[in-house]
């Protein structure tokens, strides 16, 4: 059976309609770290299932924190829509463009953003969460070892994402704050189809990204294939799948301290994200 894990106050919890179900309260020998919940994503099926019986609460979206609070590798991919890659005027990457963003960026579902700089960007993204300690992953057993997916904002501060030449994305995408994940971590059954998710970003209401997860040039399985023949992955390591066109860089546009970012993805969720002024 298909499951959402979430965290609320660092404690991993199953959402079902009816609310919330603490897992180590639910789960025979689960304990209340998410991170643990994750590496055991395959037994978290049978819980869902065995979910009977009031909820321990009901769902307040505003105490979810990061459903990966704590991952080991943060790994995003650029230029991995075609039209993105067009309106950046880059070349279509041959292989993968593989950057990090530093496991400090990582903020809740509700968390604000601190807007760092003047160019500062929204980018949303479908993010994978690894559920196995994966090396040489074949495309066709990548679904397998994910443990499921959640939303993301890959946010970016442009000017220092160029501030070096060549460009290297890492820290302009690592500010504090600057990886808001969630609302849940959604199990791949969830998903009619995991390879064909309708994705779209607002800013203040007015839609600035709409796009389907099937446009995408490397598909979840390809990176899959890709990163762990290079390195090992763990449990909760997390791949930010790259962002469709509709950044504000292209109109010039960057978010100020007030906005609100809304990221949704067909069958998974949606999360809204403030952004506020440094030492707000
Ligand atoms: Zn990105």
């Amino acid at each position: 059976m298909a499951f959402r894990l979430a965290n609320i106050n660092n404690r991993a919890v199953l959402v079902t309609d009816n609310g919330v179900y603490d897992l180590e309260r639910h789960g025979e020998g689960f304990s209340s770290e998410p991170m643990e919940a994750i590496a055991r994503y395959r037994e978290l099926h049978d819980v869902a299932a065995s979910l009977n019986g009031s909820p321990d609460a009901q769902l307040d979206p505003a105490t979810l924190g990061p459903p990966v609070p704590r991952p080991q590798k943060v790994l995003g991919i650029g230029l991995n829509y075609k039209a993105h890659a067009e309106e950046s005027k880059m070349d279509l990457p041959e292989n993968p463009l593989v950057f990090n963003k530093l496991s400090s960026c990582i903020v809740g579902p509700c968390d604000d953003v601190i807007v760092f700089g003047p160019t500062t960007d929204w980018e949303a993204e479908l993010v994978v969460v690894m559920g196995t300690r994966a090396r040489d992953i074949a495309a066709e057993d990548a679904w397998d070892n994910i443990a499921g997916v959640t939303c993301g904002q890959d946010i970016s501060e442009r000017t220092t994402q160029f501030a070096s030449r060549p460009p290297h994305f890492d820290l302009g995408k690592s500010y504090d704050t600057f990886g808001p994940i969630g609302p849940s971590i959604v199990s791949v059954d969830q998903l009619n189809d995991p390879n064909d998710l309708a994705l779209t970003c607002s800013v203040n209401g007015e839609q600035k990204q709409n796009a389907r997860t099937n446009d995408l040039i490397f598909d979840v399985p390809a990176l899959v294939a890709y990163i762990s023949a290079i390195c090992t992955l763990e449990p909760g390591d997390l791949i930010f799948t790259g962002t469709p066109s509709g950044v504000g860089v292209m109109a010039g546009t960057f978010l100020q301290p007030g906005d609100e970012v809304t990221t949704t993805i067909e069958s998974i969720g949606t999360m809204t994200n403030r952004c506020v002024a440094r030492g707000e």
